[in-house]
């Protein structure tokens, strides 16, 4: 996601390090460097004009700051300006006072709207709501279909037209999925409209038919991060077509530009309010401003990590771990080590949360290619040990190595490799714990 952009803005800021202060000249250097690789990854040329020009005009009047070296101010600069572009605050869904909350997609046909459909529908149902799907999508071949097996899927009830009359009229079925909703109590309704492969007059006429027979509280336009400088085109074209309220990016995972969907918010004035990056119904979440600057900036998406880690963890796992890493309730051991490892594969493949924390830019080849089966050698050489060395590895000599190597099929060296990470994983852990963040981290607000 982005990565074209965070490698080069990562140079950008590798350029500054170690300056006492930035010269005019630095900061021409340091916005020429900046407009190019916006450029570079597809950013709408008006989008990057502003975004130079208000860099620019900050980095000139920053003050010299005992807490930030000229590099950080950079940082903390192009952070903000990101931020700005990509619509400020994070952007909720407004529910209906009365239920039910309808809500109205629209965008091109593949765009990955019906799946988005499922998607939400699956989110909302996971923060307690419960929704209803509506496939007013009478256009493509197969659109229902796979509506309903999404819905299914998602464990979401899926308001359809009866199978034969496959023409229809998709001002019906969306009017008719919201009576459905209201007398069988569903409180948000999600209509799925029909999509063309390029916009026309008579798709923007359709979408404003159900618009206007609906009502929708919230109209969601669908844009695939995938489509370059079209995503702007279309997103323009489908605001003075039919209207939205915000924006869904999709396929955020398939490309390594994707600048023009983040001109999108910036162009249009709507912001994003969910991104969506993979084919898996859960690959979808709310889209944070903030959040997503701080990955592409490579600073890390630690409240995401944090959230996920919130949903997954055993909590009084987490805290003892954590007491014993600030000194209290004993030594933390293999043992505990093991949990942890096993408690952080819940939350999803180890290279994509590596991949949240800070810094962890330089290394995107390693984790692309990082092996799982890593975690299981280490899982099995933990469990060659005796309790005692778990609870002590500084007893592990050479003989002991030799048995657990032999135990875990393993070579010995994979032994050492492993008793040296595990000291230094705790040296580092333990700082983190006692210091409340993670070492190295620039003193960033925010
Ligand atoms: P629609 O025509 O707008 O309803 O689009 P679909 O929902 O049928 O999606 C088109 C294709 O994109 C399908 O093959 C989806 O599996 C795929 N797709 C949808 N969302 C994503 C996503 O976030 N990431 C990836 N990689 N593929 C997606």
């Amino acid at each position: 996601m982005f990565a074209t952009l965070s490698d080069r803005l990562a140079d950008t800021f590798k350029n500054l390090r170690g300056k006492g202060r930035l010269s005019e000249a630095d900061i021409d250097a340091t916005a020429r460097e900046i407009r190019v690789a916006l450029l570079e990854a597809d950013v709408a040329l008006p989008v990057v004009k502003e975004f130079v020009g208000a860099v620019k005009e900050r980095a000139r009047g920053v003050e010299v700051s005992q807490a930030l070296n000229p590099a950080q101010q950079i940082i903390k600069i192009v952070n903000d300006e990101l931020v700005t572009i990509l619509g400020g605050e994070t952007r909720r869904l407004r529910f209906a006072k009365n239920p039910p909350t309808v809500i109205m997609l629209a965008g091109l046909q593949g765009s990955g709207k019906t799946t988005l459909a499922a998607k939400l529908a699956l989110w909302l149902k996971e923060q307690g709501s419960s929704p209803l799907l509506v496939a007013a999508d009478l256009q493509r071949p197969n659109a229902v279909n796979q509506l309903q097996v999404n819905g299914e899927r998602a464990g979401v009830k899926v308001y359809a037209p009866e199978p034969g009359n496959g023409v229809g009229d998709p001002v019906a079925v969306a009017r008719g999925g919201v009576e459905e909703a209201r007398r069988t109590l569903h409180d948000v309704v999600i209509v799925d409209t029909a999509g063309r492969l390029g916009v026309d007059a008579e798709m923007m006429q359709q979408a404003r038919d159900i618009r206007d027979a609906v009502t929708p509280d919230e109209v969601l336009f669908v844009v695939d991060a995938m489509i370059g400088q079209d995503a702007v085109n279309t997103a323009q074209a489908f605001l003075d077509g039919v209207g939205y309220d915000g924006v869904v990016l999709t396929k955020l995972d398939g490309d390594a530009r994707g600048g023009a969907a983040l001109s999108v918010a910036s162009i249009t004035g709507k912001p994003v309010m969910f991104a969506s990056a993979g084919e898996k119904l859960t690959d979808f979440d709310l889209f944070h401003p903030d959040r997503m600057a701080g990955r592409i900036l490579d600073m890390g998406d630690m409240l995401t990590l944090i959230e996920q880690a919130e949903k997954t963890f055993d909590q009084e796992q987490a805290a003892k771990a954590a007491a014993k890493l600030t000194g209290q309730g004993g030594d933390f051991t293999l043992t505990d080590f093991m949990e942890q490892m096993q408690q952080i594969r819940k939350m999803g493949s180890l290279s994509k949360i590596m991949g949240m924390l800070p810094g962890m830019g330089q290394f995107r080849d390693q984790l692309d290619n990082f092996d799982e089966r890593e975690i299981d050698r280490i899982q099995a050489i933990i469990q060659s040990m005796t309790p005692a060395e778990r609870e002590n590895p500084k007893i592990i000599d050479g003989s002991r190595r030799q048995r657990i190597s032999k135990g875990s099929g393993t070579q010995v060296s994979d032994v050492n490799t492993l008793v040296d990470r595990f000291f230094e994983a705790r040296k580092m852990m333990m700082s983190m714990a006692k210091g409340g963040g993670i070492p190295g981290m620039p003193g960033m607000p925010g």
